[in-house]
């Protein structure tokens, strides 16, 4: 299976991302980049084989996540967004709908993303739900904001969901065509423009059953749907990102031998979480359960920290807007606002405040 990653089409992929970097304006979604991806075979990964996919194991997926990571941030973090959704289904009950939608997924016929942060980590303090679901004779009907779904401007299909007057939750696979369904412009963003982030309305909007894939059930994001926040995939994300900023170090460290002595020891914390990352993901990682989660505390810290490094060794001609060094900065702080659990922001804030106990 590691095969794929020495193929000729995944070679190709690699050096379409690395000579047409996408650019970070939210009108230049990563269409490009996409096709590659798609002709390399990347949509398969996810999806299950009796539908033609590959349904790579999550040692081999993080991998590839990681590798893509490392050559564009961007794009990879779309194609995270595409999977939740096609795990969403793929978990779902709802055979009628995972028929209709996973082998047009495949093919690339259509694109689904997720807006679920409101059911995970956006807006908990809140005393009223997001998005209201109402339980009616055909179905449901939703009104709300779903806060955050990245490149729902291009989406047939969002997943996402709501909540009922008693606490049980839906998760859906709302076509964005519906009436009802207002995707708004992409907000502006640090970093990650292209992925046209933006939040989606949904007035009155109305749900067969036939479209609910997982509940109604309470915490319906806890119920195997395929993956919580801060998962390892995040974190394969930001691994990645870090192996980026320091193969751009290492070409500036070819001319200026006295930045090894900063290069060598993120290089090994680099390649120590790599392999963290590859035992979590094949269940062996000596800290169980908590793995993931210390896996990703580690991850934003070295992300944060190896792009800062990177903006420094690289003096004012870094800090110029466009030089790639000062885009990794600030695409690094993506990973402290992202599907982020608490507990691990809780220890960056901790690490930044220098007053871990
Ligand atoms: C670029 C980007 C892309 C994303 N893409 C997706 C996507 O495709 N799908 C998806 O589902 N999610 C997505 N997310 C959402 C992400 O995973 C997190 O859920 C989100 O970043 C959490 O931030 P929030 O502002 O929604 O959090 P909130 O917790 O809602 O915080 C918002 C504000 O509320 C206030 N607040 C927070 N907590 C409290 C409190 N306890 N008491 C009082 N006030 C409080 C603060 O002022 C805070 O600034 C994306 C996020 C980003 C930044």
């Amino acid at each position: 299976m590691e095969d794929i990653f020495k193929s000729s089409e995944f070679t190709a992929l690699l050096q379409t991302l690395q000579q047409r970097p996408c650019e970070d304006r939210s009108d230049a979604w990563p269409v490009e980049q996409f096709a590659a991806m798609t002709n390399a075979g990347v949509m398969q990964w996810d999806q299950p084989e009796e539908l033609g996919g590959l349904d790579l194991s999550a040692v081999f997926m993080l991998e590839g996540l990681r590798v893509l990571a490392s050559t564009c941030l961007v794009s990879t973090f779309v194609l995270t967004q595409r999977s939740a959704a096609v795990r969403r289904i793929a978990t779902s009950k709802n055979e009628a709908a995972k028929q209709n939608l996973l082998p047009k997924l495949l093919t690339g016929e259509i694109f689904a993303t997720v807006g679920i942060s409101h059911l995970t980590t956006s807006g908990q303090h809140l005393k009223t739900p997001l998005v209201h679901a109402t339980e009616t004779a055909d179905g449901f009907v939703l009104n709300g904001t779903v806060p955050w779904a990245t490149s729902a401007t291009v989406a047939d299909y969002l997943i996402t969901g709501g909540t009922l007057d008693d606490g049980r939750q839906i998760l859906v696979a709302l076509p964005t065509t519906r009436d009802g369904v207002e995707v708004l412009p992409p907000v502006q963003l640090m970093a990650l423009n292209a992925s046209q982030t933006g939040a989606v309305k949904l007035a009155d909007v109305p749900v067969t059953r036939d479209e609910v894939l997982h509940g109604p059930v309470t915490a319906v994001m806890q119920q195997g749907t395929g993956g919580g926040a801060g998962s390892l995939g995040t974190s394969a994300l930001a691994i990645g990102a870090t192996a980026g900023n320091l193969r751009n170090m290492n070409v500036e460290a070819q001319k200026r031998p006295e930045l090894q002595q900063f290069l060598t020891p993120l290089q090994t914390e680099l390649d120590s979480l790599s392999q963290s990352l590859q035992l979590a993901a094949a269940g062996t990682h000596p800290d169980g359960d908590k793995a993931a989660e210390n896996i990703r505390r580690k991850a934003n810290s070295l992300v944060m920290r190896s792009a800062q490094t990177w903006l420094a060794v690289t003096k004012g001609a870094g800090y110029v807007h466009g030089h790639p060094a000062e885009r990794a900065v600030r695409e690094s702080m993506f990973f402290m606002v992202w599907s982020c659990p608490q507990p691990v922001l809780i220890a960056n804030l901790q690490e930044l405040a220098c007053s871990a106990s």
